[in-house]
């Protein structure tokens, strides 16, 4: 008898799931329905996975079916040149830099190198022997900063852009970014370590040779502890979002160990999102096959920040130190958004360009 409640139980419960998963499915397909009707405009407010932070979608605003190529980053290294003479991360200009951290030789040759990373000439973060200790007052706070700002060089070839790498190329930088992060964190002082890339004018990139940069500092920033919360939230987050979002619109590519996608409710014009597809708090803990699979899927969305022509940021959100309830994850933010009075007054974004449609820019060529 007990049996039979607890088969009636089961099938009540199969029978929610599927309803449940019918109305997913049929708000999928509204979604699509309103999508592909490209003649009516959409009006909704969308709401981040996780964060309680709201994107106005309306068409309405803009009737373009596509971005315009406005800003345009590759004509910014001169002349198509291997070397360039007044580049400080050229070849033959190694004295020109600040302290070299790491070198990755080319094993044809050990006098060459592959990547180097070099302290930050202008760090935003640097540990000063022998300042004041922290102050913590009603008004005035202080922290004494500890950490360290190093530059990742990433090729020896003034003129390739990291749009224009291999998979092997991107996998051997992966493999970097990897050693270097596990390295910054080993300080005891260190709470955290900000990997990201700035390409083209107005994305903070000072400098037009292909690099990315590496920032260790004993504070865990804000964006990170509101990550934290939410993950604290939804222990399994970003692979529910990874099982949704694998059969939607939005979806660009994908193997074995990752995804990219455009975001339900993406905050900035044509951003992308890389998710690994089980839970994995950092890149330090990527095996080989998984860096290889990253380096793929990374090959993928910089072909689509190509040929959106744009600058752009990427930033590798890794676990802050001893946090294993943190879900690693890339974000892909072309700088294509105008931020005016609204958004800085409100903290809301409003997307003109739908992530059904800027998702076409991340897929392969025979596939958009
Ligand atoms: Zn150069």
């Amino acid at each position: 008898m007990e049996n039979q409640n607890q088969n009636q139980n089961q099938n009540e419960n199969n029978n929610k799931n599927e309803n449940q998963n019918q109305n997913e499915n049929q708000n999928e397909n509204n979604n699509k329905n309103q999508n592909e009707n490209q003649n009516e405009d959409l009006y909704e407010l969308r709401k981040d996975y996780f964060f309680e932070r709201y994107v106005i979608v309306s068409t309405e605003r803009e009737r373009r079916p596509l971005p315009n190529k406005r800003r345009i980053i590759r004509t910014e290294t001169k002349n198509n040149k291997k070397i360039d003479e007044e580049c400080v991360f050229c070849v033959g200009n190694e004295h020109l830099t600040s302290k070299e951290t790491y070198r990755l030789e080319d094993q044809n040759d050990p006098k060459k190198w592959k990547i180097r990373i070099v302290l930050n000439k202008y760090p935003a973060i640097k540990t000063i022997e022998n300042t004041k200790e922290d102050q913590n007052g009603i008004v005035y706070t202080t922290k004494k900063p500890i950490g360290t700002h190093e530059v990742i060089i990433e090729t020896t070839d003034h003129s390739q852009q990291i749009d224009e790498f291999s998979v092997d190329q991107m996998e051997e930088l992966v493999h970097v970014y990897c050693l270097r992060l596990k390295e910054l964190y080993e300080p005891k002082e260190v709470k955290y370590v900000s990997l990201f890339k700035n390409a083209g004018p107005g994305s903070g990139a000072s400098q037009p040779h292909a690099h990315s940069q590496i920032v260790s500092m004993n504070l865990i920033p804000p964006i990170i502890k509101e990550k934290m919360d939410a993950f604290e939230k939804h222990p399994n987050g970003y692979v529910q979002v990874v099982e949704q979002e694998k059969n939607s619109q939005r979806f660009c590519y994908g193997n074995d160990s990752f995804v990219l996608i455009t975001p339900f409710a993406s905050f900035y014009r044509c951003q992308a999102l890389i998710l690994p597809i089980t839970k994995i708090p950092s890149m330090i803990e990527l095996t080989k096959p998984q860096k290889r699979d990253l380096a793929d899927v990374l090959v993928q969305a910089y072909q689509g920040l190509r040929d959106l022509q744009t600058p752009y940021n990427v930033i590798f959100h890794n676990a802050p130190k001893n946090c294993k309830n943190f879900h690693f994850h890339v974000d892909i933010i072309p700088r294509m958004s105008s931020f005016a009075g609204f958004e800085y007054g409100t903290g809301f974004s409003i997307s003109s360009f739908i992530p059904e449609v800027a998702a076409q820019y991340f897929r392969k060529k025979d596939e958009k």
